[in-house]
């Protein structure tokens, strides 16, 4: 069984997709981890975006595993804060619209779901990477509440923001994500709209796994 939970920033994706992952016993693949982790292999190995033969080695060359507290690792070094940080936020989706970058994460995540019952939270599971998925959600959130739900994971790593500056930031993203050439920010047409602004996470889990269960 494959559950695909796509939409734009701090919509939500995660909290949901960690918690029907838990109370349906089956795997949670952050695939948002997977592009910060590249962003910031590329920015340490001091590699340019436009340097296209030195990016397509570093891709075939590094290594992206999970561990089973769902902690990434990059090249054996646990990751899971550092991508976190603001100025992976705002470089990330630059990264994740070259169209090299997604083909290796693509095949990763295919890999990692083969055989498994798994929920994948991205921008592109229901549209690219598994468009034949059993269950497709696109969760959408009013901006400003997005902001806020940012500005509050900023400051767990002590970073902080205006809630207009990362009002910003969450509406650059969500250009950069909706426009890009391959495999933009899109609403599959079989997917269910979920709008997260006003329920509470625990509603926002139940919606999904309550549809499953009936579905069984
Ligand atoms: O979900 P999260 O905000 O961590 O994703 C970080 C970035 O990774 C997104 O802004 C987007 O550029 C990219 N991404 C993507 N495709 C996915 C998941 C994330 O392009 N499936």
């Amino acid at each position: 069984m494959i559950i695909a939970i796509d939409g734009p920033s701090a919509s939500g994706k995660s909290t949901t997709a960690k918690g029907v992952a838990k109370k349906l016993g089956i795997t949670h693949l952050d695939t948002g981890a997977m592009y910060r982790a590249v962003t910031l292999g590329l920015i340490q190995a001091g590699i340019a975006h436009e340097e296209k033969e030195k990016v397509c080695q570093y891709l075939s060359e590094m290594e992206i595993v999970f561990d089973t507290s769902n902690q990434i690792h990059l090249n054996g070094k646990n990751v899971s804060a550092e991508i976190r940080t603001g100025e992976i936020s705002s470089l990330v989706s630059a990264t994740s619209a070259l169209l090299e970058v997604r083909e290796e994460m693509v095949k990763i995540q295919r890999k990692i779901a083969h055989g498994n019952d798994c929920v994948l939270e991205g921008r592109d599971i229901g549209t690219v990477v598994f468009p034949n998925a059993d269950y497709k959600y696109f969760l959408i959130a009013d901006v400003k509440i997005r902001a806020k739900r940012r500005l509050s994971e900023l400051e767990k790593i002590g970073e902080t923001k205006t809630i207009l500056e990362s009002i910003e930031d969450i509406k650059r993203r969500d250009y950069l994500d909706s426009t890009r050439d391959h495999s933009p920010l899109i609403q599959a047409e079989d997917a269910v709209s979920i709008d997260t602004s006003n329920i509470t996470i625990d509603e926002q889990i139940n919606k999904i796994v309550n549809q499953i269960n009936h579905n069984k």
